[in-house]
């Protein structure tokens, strides 16, 4: 078999969107699967929505994905000429021609054509004008496009879909379409053909919603006697009104860059998409890297709409919620050496790191993270809701503050003279600590419950979290002792 050769060729007009970015994943699996080549094909032709905002924000949405690529990226505008080429190539076979028709008169023409309830497609005026005409209408300075012709108007032609089977449309459904405007400059369905022609690309996966461009684009592989790629169309991503998803409608909630900046662990997010369109045909939903590789398979895509979950004004459910419970799975699991990297460029970016993490402190660190990592959610839990674990200033619920501490005013001197004990203490373990609240709750004739739930709110600012002994640990001596001393702050 022959290299397979695929490629990820976004639009640099906007940033790099979920559907984009699925589209890119699906592409790598592939290519990582039967050890291809993936390129990177910037299509940059519509000059003036493309911008360098959007490239960077693309590339570096991929990078964070951990998405490569092998060849690229190349952006479309430096192959002008092998478009040009193609063009003037299809021009002289006789396989399209010059139209100039203007746009007020194919405007007319429509209209008339949609008030009569008639095909409102391309009439075919300057589908077959002699050389003496077109020479006249050129020199007398009439702007032209260049048309594809379409071969024929009898019969079908059609491609075998990877995902969707047999795909047949007839002749006469297509128009003559243009593949180079006035000014000169070629069209996507041309640019696109060319650049896989000669990328010599052998599959092409993108979203269902190429489809009408897949068809044109036959006619166009035939015309320049190349061999047609396979083709894979992917479904549509929808949200839960069945509308398709999108920045207007949607908001940044579609961005790649929201789950980075909310979180997300890249895999976790990768793990994530690729169940929007995918299934492996049987409940599992979390693939390590390699064993989804191994078991992404084209035909497996699915053939109907995805629906992305979002529930909008509820803030637990700030996106899918299967994206946040792949992300706690991935999180809550992974080897602490390769979630430590992460969140450490939470604290850094928090001003809460210390360079002993990684040094003489890195025990604590890893066993701190195996603690408190259970009801954490996103990357962000780790310097809000474990800030306690990491600095003096943290925040304390009110629901807690409220529950554990100001219902019972004897917390007040309890906290301050358990500290004392605490300080007392030759070794500050999980027994010894245990022991010392559990005879201090006897002592003063009060259930352990309030003694522990109290501490655990004034030491970590939460309502809930790991064994509170593990905690005291994790937390320290010193700080454990100034922060139960601190407690008739709370009574102020
Ligand atoms: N530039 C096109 C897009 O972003 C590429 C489509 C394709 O051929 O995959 O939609």
């Amino acid at each position: 078999m022959t290299e397979t050769r695929l490629r990820f060729p976004p639009s640099p007009t906007g940033y790099l969107h979920i559907g984009g970015a699925r589209t890119a994943l699906y592409n790598w699996l592939y290519t990582r699967k039967t050890g291809g080549k993936l390129i990177l094909r910037i299509e940059d032709t519509d000059t003036e929505r493309s911008t360098k905002d959007s490239i960077d924000g693309i590339i570096e949405g991929l990078n964070w994905l951990g998405i490569d690529w092998d060849e690229g990226p190349y952006f479309q505008t430096d192959f002008s000429d092998d478009h040009r080429q193609a063009a003037k190539r299809l021009l002289s076979e006789g396989k399209a021609y010059q139209c100039f028709c203007s746009k007020e008169t194919l405007d007319k023409k429509r209209e008339a054509a949609l008030a009569a309830k008639q095909n409102v497609g391309y009439d075919g005026t300057c589908r077959d004008l002699a050389d003496e005409e077109i020479a006249e209408k050129q020199n007398s300075g009439l702007p032209s496009v260049i048309r594809f012709k379409v071969p024929t108007r009898q019969g079908k032609l059609g491609y075998n879909d990877c995902v969707l089977g047999r795909i047949e449309s007839s002749y006469d459904e297509i128009d003559d379409f243009v593949i180079v405007r006035s000014n000169g400059s070629p069209l996507y369905l041309l640019c696109n053909v060319v650049d896989d022609i000669r990328d010599r690309i052998s599959h092409v996966i993108r979203g269902q919603d190429h489809m009408t461009n897949t068809i044109k684009q036959l006619l166009l592989y035939e015309a320049l006697e190349a061999p047609l790629p396979v083709f894979a169309h992917m479904p549509l991503t929808l949200d839960t009104k069945k509308a398709k998803i999108s920045k207007r409608s949607h908001g940044e909630i579609v961005a790649v860059q929201f789950y980075r900046d909310h979180g997300f662990i890249p895999w976790a997010f990768n793990n994530f998409l690729v169940l929007l369109g995918w299934s492996p045909g049987n409940d599992q939903e979390i693939f390590e890297k390699q064993e989804l590789i191994e078991t992404f398979t084209l035909e497996r895509i699915n053939k109907s709409s995805s629906i992305f979950n979002y529930r909008k004004n509820d803030p637990k459910f700030f996106t899918d919620p299967k994206a946040i419970a792949i992300n706690e799975h991935y999180l809550r699991s992974m080897k602490v050496e390769a979630l430590a990297p992460m969140v450490k460029a939470e604290l850094i970016a928090d001003g809460l790191w210390e360079d002993e993490y990684e040094t003489t402190r890195q025990e604590w660190f890893f066993s701190t993270l195996e603690l408190i990592r259970d009801r954490f959610h996103t990357l962000k839990d780790f310097t809000t809701l474990g800030r306690a674990y990491f600095s003096d200033e943290y925040a304390v619920e009110e629901k807690p503050l409220k529950k554990n501490v100001l219902k019972h005013p004897g917390l007040e001197q309890w906290l301050p003279e358990l500290a004392d004990k605490y300080e007392s203490l030759a070794e500050f373990s999980l027994e010894e600590t245990e022991r010392v609240a559990r005879e201090f709750a006897a002592d003063k004739d009060i259930k352990p419950g309030v003694i522990i739930n109290g501490m655990r709110t004034v030491v970590t600012g939460q309502l809930a979290g790991a064994s509170m002994f593990d905690i005291l640990v994790a937390i320290g001596q010193e700080k454990v002792v100034n922060r139960l001393r601190e407690t008739p702050r709370f009574y102020k």
